[in-house]
């Protein structure tokens, strides 16, 4: 089912969902399911699967010698997908990257995921390669996530990359992009960001999920921006409770975000991470009260392997 659709189906009722991330190679998947499993109590209608860039890293022989590597820390996403779909009876959506891909295997890619049932795909641009601090392409892929969209909804149409050469089916993909309420941290200005935001949902965007915030003026100021500008789609706001003192200074230099003062009071004056933890759980469902009683269409938890806390936020709101 699509995401537009559970949507539309809820008629203004506040979806639940997630987003959960791939574990560390070779780790099991069991402790992922088992983790999210006590939040099928909110009946999430879809779960995200982020996907993770290769990274290239150094190793240090015993001769002294150096050897480099290219690997992936946290592979898997199509199978937790799949998992998640058999365990749970829930769509997965996969999250599908620019980088590290050409087009071709992108289209191959997104053939598994239509044959899979898969029926939903955030598409994003992807972060740099670590330890690269600028995003390049492979040769032949894509340099923006605009172009990944217009490639989806090209084969939306039947159009695949070499026409005449391939069946010419359509698939039938509901097609989700990332937008910053406050702008994305390589754009000059919100107004540039914003203009390409535009261009996404002009090539076949269908809804939006934003980055995490915590100061919900940000967000409606953004939804505002959206609707003024013409933009329908659903604006689906992604959420993160804080959970240790340390992210008070982490999550806005990863993310580039506002932390309130009042929050940041709070969680400073706390002793220790159980205590700022709880501060985190107050906070995030005081928001996300506020965004239910604005009408937001789902409450999206990106849970980066913790579900107690959002099982707490969840049980207040559900
Ligand atoms: P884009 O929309 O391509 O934008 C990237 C930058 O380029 C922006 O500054 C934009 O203003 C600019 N830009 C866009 N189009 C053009 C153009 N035509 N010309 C010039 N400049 C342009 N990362 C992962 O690696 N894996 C994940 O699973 C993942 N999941 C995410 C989920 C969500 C909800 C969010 C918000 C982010 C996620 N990310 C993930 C991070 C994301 O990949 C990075 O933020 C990335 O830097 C940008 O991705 P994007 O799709 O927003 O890029």
């Amino acid at each position: 089912t699509k995401i537009t659709d559970y949507i539309q189906q809820a008629n203004g009722k506040t979806l639940f969902s997630l987003e959960v991330i791939p574990p560390l190679k070779g780790s099991s998947i069991k402790e992922l399911l088992a983790n999210i499993e006590p939040l099928m109590d909110f009946k999430p209608p879809f779960i995200d699967v982020t996907y993770h860039r290769e990274e290239y890293i150094e190793q240090m022989l015993p001769d002294g010698t150096v050897k480099h590597i290219v690997t992936r820390k946290r592979p898997g996403t199509l199978g937790i997908c799949s998992s998640i779909m058999h365990k749970f009876g829930v769509d997965a959506v996969p999250h599908v990257l620019c980088g590290g891909f050409t087009r071709e295997e992108t289209e191959d890619f997104l053939m598994d995921l239509h044959y899979l049932g898969i029926d939903n795909v955030l598409v994003l641009r992807g972060d740099p390669a670590k330890p690269y601090k600028t995003f390049k392409p492979k040769t032949n892929g894509h340099e923006y996530a605009s172009q990944l969209v217009e490639q989806v909804a090209n084969m939306n149409k039947g159009q695949y990359l070499h026409e005449g050469v391939e069946a010419l089916a359509p698939t039938d993909f509901c097609i989700g992009v990332a937008a910053y309420p406050e702008k994305h941290f390589e754009a000059v200005d919100f107004d540039v960001d914003f203009e390409y935001l535009k261009q996404k949902i002009a090539l076949g965007a269908d809804y939006i999920v934003t980055q995490m915030f915590f100061d919900n003026s940000k967000y409606f100021e953004f939804v505002k921006r959206c609707r003024e500008a013409g933009i329908t789609v659903p604006i689906i706001p992604g959420l993160k409770p804080l959970s240790t003192k340390k992210q008070l200074s982490v999550l806005p230099r990863i993310f580039y975000l506002h932390m309130p003062d009042d929050f940041v009071k709070a969680v400073e004056a706390c002793e220790n991470d159980v205590q700022a933890k709880q501060i985190g759980i107050e906070w995030c469902t005081q928001q996300c009260k506020e965004l239910m009683a604005f009408g937001v269409p789902v409450l999206h938890f990106y849970t980066m392997g913790k579900s107690e806390n959002i099982y707490k936020i969840a049980s207040q709101l559900y």
